[in-house]
């Protein structure tokens, strides 16, 4: 041991969990440090996750409106092509900027940036190890953030050259002319969805007989007709049994109904879950308890069974999001300095980045019945909407469930442009307890995609105007 530090606070692990919970235990006036193995700061999200996909999805999407759609409008482009390299270059920028900016956060806000990888060796010591050299930490609270990695399939592991993750997806040096990817979950989707729009033929292959399954059942399956429209192939209630992996190409043996079907691509990108990440971080050292899928087990603060440990984010059992990750971070550090805060599980919004995108807060309707509560139900296809009409993107609809009982409501689900943009309307609905009355007689200006929220809720009231 080279040296011993002291803090208030340590977290481990610098995505969106772990920064933003450095960021507000420091704005709170605990002396704070963040320890990050990775040469960047933010995690999963910012560098392998949520911006570099939505950097590409909407590079792609551009793409595929002035290919599929730009006449409509009188646009006329000659020589239209892709060029990918720029595509990709313009990602990378955008990664590097956020994640130079968490980097400016810390400084501004007297965040102390640790390098290397941590153990736990107490419940209040943490050696950080970083190219042979060591240190000791000293902290009254440790936060874990460690988050979490893709899962592989036993004849599938990961090379990033042929067999790819969602890291090796987002980075491949060309377009693929044949991509095959296992699992159509909303990360399965949205990178299916980047390759399709770019030309490559995509076959998507989902071990359930439906896709994104967290989805209410009426949106998942108008966004899989969509899909399907746009040109991405389903194999549904199908399992990947095989695999011989070359050196420029994998053939993928599929199972589909009593039927053995053999894909040929450049690429298959396995996108069948996250399992949490803790590897190496001394956990049962300290007696920290995890479940048996690997979650840190926590009680509702977020504690572990040591008491000065707290864990957040992926690493803890429930929706793998950025910004439930973020507000478990908040909530641990305000709860430290003797605030009360609140993680509102039921509204924290699920999106996924398709075109149209899909959006949703609540209970859907099937988890609705399950609670055996008594439901109205009103929707709107956006066919009906103006705003939508004018910008000529009508594919989708909003479906509002409120509480028969109490008019409230309790799920939002929304297939559509700008889906997840609109959705914060159910957030806050939500967490203020509104009623679809109350959403229903709520002025949203005109035209907007908005308003197909506000007529779901007349229409579930009775009274729809528009339909
Ligand atoms: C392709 C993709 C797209 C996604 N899109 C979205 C989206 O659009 N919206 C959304 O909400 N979510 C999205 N997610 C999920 C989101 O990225 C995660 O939910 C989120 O990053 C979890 O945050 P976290 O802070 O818990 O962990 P992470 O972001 O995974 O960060 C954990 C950090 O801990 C570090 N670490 C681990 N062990 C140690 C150690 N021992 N010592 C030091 N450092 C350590 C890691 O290097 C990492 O930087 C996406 C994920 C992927 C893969």
């Amino acid at each position: 041991m080279t040296s011993t530090l002291s803090f208030d606070i340590v977290v481990i692990g610098s995505g969106p969990g772990g920064y933003v919970a450095a960021i507000r235990a420091a704005q709170l006036g605990f002396k704070t440090a963040c320890i990050e193995k990775e040469p960047t700061l933010g995690g999963t999200c910012l560098n392998v996750g949520c911006i570099p996909s939505k950097a590409l999805l909407y590079s792609s999407e551009m793409y595929h409106f002035l290919q599929k759609d730009a006449k409509t409008h009188g646009i006329e482009v000659s020589n239209l092509h892709v060029e990918f390299p720029q595509m990709m270059k313009r990602k990378q920028e955008v990664v590097s900027g956020f994640v130079q900016g968490v980097a400016g956060l810390f400084k501004k806000n007297k965040v102390e940036r640790i390098a290397g990888t941590a153990r736990l060796l107490s419940p209040h010591a943490i050696e950080v190890k970083k190219d042979g050299h060591v240190q000791k930490i000293q902290a009254k609270y440790i936060v874990l953030a460690t988050g979490s990695e893709p899962i592989a399939l036993p004849f599938l592991p990961f090379d990033e050259k042929i067999v790819l993750s969602s890291t090796g997806a987002l980075s491949l040096p060309k377009i693929p002319k044949k991509l095959v990817v296992v699992g159509a979950g909303v990360i399965g989707v949205e990178l299916a969805s980047v390759y399709a729009r770019l030309g490559s033929q995509v076959k998507v292959v989902e071990r359930l007989d439906h896709i994104c399954p967290m989805m209410d059942q009426a949106i998942r399956k108008a966004l899989w007709q969509t899909l399907k429209k746009q040109g991405l192939e389903f194999y549904l209630s199908a399992n990947v049994t095989g695999a011989e992996i070359g050196k420029e190409q994998v053939r993928v043996q599929v199972e589909q109904e009593g039927k053995n079907l053999t894909f040929e691509a450049e690429h298959v990108l396995v996108a069948v879950g996250r399992r949490p990440y803790s590897k190496g971080l001394g956990l049962q050292e300290v007696g920290i308890q995890v479940s048996p899928r690997g979650f840190v087990e926590v009680n509702q603060d977020l504690q572990t069974h040591c008491a000065s440990v707290y864990a957040i984010g992926d690493l803890v059992e429930g929706a793998m999001l950025a910004h439930r990750a973020s507000e478990e971070g908040i909530a641990v550090v305000e709860k430290l300095a003797g605030l009360h805060p609140q993680v509102n599980y039921m509204a924290i919004p699920n999106v996924i980045y398709t075109h149209p995108e899909v959006a949703s807060v609540g209970l859907t309707e099937q988890e609705a019945k399950d609670a055996q509560l008594k439901v109205q139900i009103g929707s709107c296809l956006f066919k009906a909407n103006s705003r939508a009409r004018s910008i000529g993107d009508t594919d989708g609809m909003v479906k509002i469930i409120g509480e028969a009982k109490t008019g409230r409501l309790i799920g939002l689900h929304i297939i559509g442009p700008n889906a997840s943009e609109m959705i914060g309307e159910g957030v806050i609905a939500l967490e203020k307890k509104a009623t679809l009355s109350d959403m229903a007689y709520a002025s949203h200006p005109h035209p907007t995609l908005s308003e197909a929220i506000k007529e779901a809720a007349l229409n579930a009231l009775g009274h729809a105007i528009h339909f």
